[in-house]
C-alpha cells in the first residue's frame, strides 16, 4: 500500500516535472536561441527636434491623471503629428497610438520616428514605449526608429528590435 502511495507520488512529481520543461521550452530550444543583441543609436538635431515637440505637447495639455504623457511621430513626408494619453477608467490609449492615429488620419502611411515625454513636477523625461505600444509600431511602422531612454542617455532604435520574434497579423 504504502509502494503504491509512494509509486503514485512519484509519477505525478514525473509529470509536473515534465510539464515544466515543456512550458520552460526546454525541449526546443537550442541552447544559442535567446540570443538578442540592440543595435542602439545616437539621436541627432531632428531627434532633439521631436523630444521638444513632444514637451510641447504635454506641456500645453498636461493634465493629472487624465494628460501625462506626450508623443511625436515624424513622417517621411517631414510633417510632425502629436498626441498626448487619454488615461480612462477603462482602457485609456497611450500618447504613441494617438499621435500614430492623428498621423494616419491626414494620410500619413510612412513613420519616420517616434518619442514619448513623461513628466516629473516641472522635468521632462523621455520613456519607454510599453508593450501594447511596441506591438502596434511593429505592426504599423517596424522599422521606424523609436527614441527611448537608455543608460543614463537617450538613444533611438528600429521598432522591430523592441519586440523580437513579434507576433503580427499583418
Ligand atoms: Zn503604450
Amino acid at each position: 500500500m504504502v509502494l503504491l502511495i509512494e509509486w503514485g507520488l512519484y509519477s505525478y512529481a514525473k509529470m509536473l516535472y515534465r510539464c515544466g520543461e515543456e512550458w520552460t521550452g526546454r525541449r526546443v530550444l537550442s541552447p544559442d536561441v535567446g540570443e538578442h543583441r540592440m543595435k542602439y543609436v545616437d539621436i541627432d538635431a531632428n531627434d532633439q527636434n521631436l523630444i521638444d515637440e513632444a514637451v510641447s505637447v504635454i506641456k500645453r495639455n498636461y493634465s493629472d491623471p487624465r494628460h501625462t504623457v506626450g508623443a511625436a511621430v515624424l513622417c517621411s513626408s517631414g510633417q510632425v503629428y502629436t498626441g498626448v494619453n487619454i488615461e480612462s477608467c477603462g482602457y485609456g490609449p497611450c500618447a504613441e497610438p494617438i499621435a500614430i492615429g492623428s498621423a494616419i488620419s491626414q494620410g500619413e502611411r510612412d513613420i519616420v520616428s517616434i518619442v514619448a515625454v513623461g513628466v516629473s513636477e516641472d522635468s521632462y523625461f523621455v520613456m519607454s514605449p510599453c508593450g501594447n505600444c511596441r506591438q502596434l509600431l511593429y505592426d504599423y511602422a517596424p522599422d521606424c526608429m523609436v527614441i527611448i531612454p537608455h543608460d543614463d542617455s537617450v538613444v533611438k532604435i528600429r521598432a522591430r528590435e523592441l519586440i523580437p520574434d513579434a507576433f503580427s497579423n499583418f
